[in-house]
């Protein structure tokens, strides 16, 4: 049976070789049903989601990984945080009637940004390179590629129910004497079909295509959909809006507003909210007293 919302990883023993196989089907669902994405969004953000699960497994670290594409196209932004406790969110910003087509059709000239923010690490990690290849996929190859020097190689396939992935990866520090290995490896993953990766169990999915070889296979690393906004960080990003801005939107609206685009909570602040806002940020309050 296919467990969901688990991702695997693995170990080639006998050669510099290792991967990942993912399925997600409640996390999906859980970012899917936050907004009303036209179908050929839907299907890039679900595998923007086992990308980020896939890469966030091989990347470790202890915090968040934003894995964003910015264009000028039909999809101008795709955006997924993985948290290393197994969490994601995620959204998705398109134009008009989206049409499907290859990388360029979809999100035009861009690129992709990975943002690693570690815990009790103040500078955050933060790798760009511009959005090449045919699919998402292959632009996260490139990405791997270049900014981070290890070869790996992607398979993402979805539909509106699921998203699956399989990521095969040099190990850092191979030797030339590997690549026989890495060929033949990448060969037999590129027979996987989209069904496969979708429908078989991890297991099946590495016995399917690397029936000859040994393998190690580590146990499931349970995934899930959460939203790590809070009251207190909406308040944050009023505080660098200034207290101008707020109060202007005070008089205008009598009350700030602010829905969370990942999760569509939402967060009121009335005046009395604001003023206690900037009366904590510069310890006055931002406006006289009335006198009594
Ligand atoms: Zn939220």
């Amino acid at each position: 049976m296919k467990e969901t919302d688990r991702l695997r990883r693995f170990l080639f023993e006998q050669a510099a070789i290792r991967g990942a196989v993912v399925h997600l089907d409640a996390t999906w669902k859980a970012i899917h049903e936050k907004s009303n994405y036209p179908p050929v969004v839907a299907q890039e953000l679900a595998q923007f989601l086992s990308a980020s699960a896939l890469l966030s497994s091989m990347l470790k670290f202890d915090g968040s990984m934003i894995l964003q594409v910015q264009g000028d196209g039909q999809i101008p932004l795709l955006v997924m945080e993985a948290v290393s406790d197994g969490s994601f969110r995620g959204l998705a910003h398109w134009r008009g009637e989206v049409e499907p087509g290859n990388l360029e059709a979809l999100f035009g000239s861009g690129r992709l940004v990975i943002t690693i923010d570690r815990e009790n690490v103040r500078e955050r990690y933060q790798g760009i390179v511009e959005l090449k290849g045919e699919n998402l996929a292959q632009a996260l190859q490139q990405y791997m590629m270049q900014s981070e020097q290890l070869e790996t190689f992607l398979w993402l396939s979805s539909d509106l129910q699921q998203t699956a992935g399989l990521l095969i990866q040099k190990m850092p520090g191979a030797h030339d004497e590997d690549q026989d290995a890495w060929n033949r490896v990448t060969q037999l993953a590129n027979t996987i079909s989209d069904e496969e990766l979708l429908n078989l169990s991890a297991e099946e999915i590495l016995h399917r295509l690397f029936h000859e070889d040994d393998i190690r296979l580590y146990d499931a690393e349970p995934l899930s959909f959460r939203c790590t906004c809070t009251r207190e960080r909406v308040t944050n990003m009023l505080k660098t809006l200034g207290p101008d801005e707020v109060h202007s939107i005070l008089e205008e609206q009598g009350s700030v507003s602010v829905d969370c685009q990942f999760c569509n909570q939402h967060y009121e602040f009335d005046k009395v909210d604001a003023e206690l806002i900037f009366a904590a940020a510069d310890g006055q309050p931002s406006v006289p007293p009335t006198k009594h």
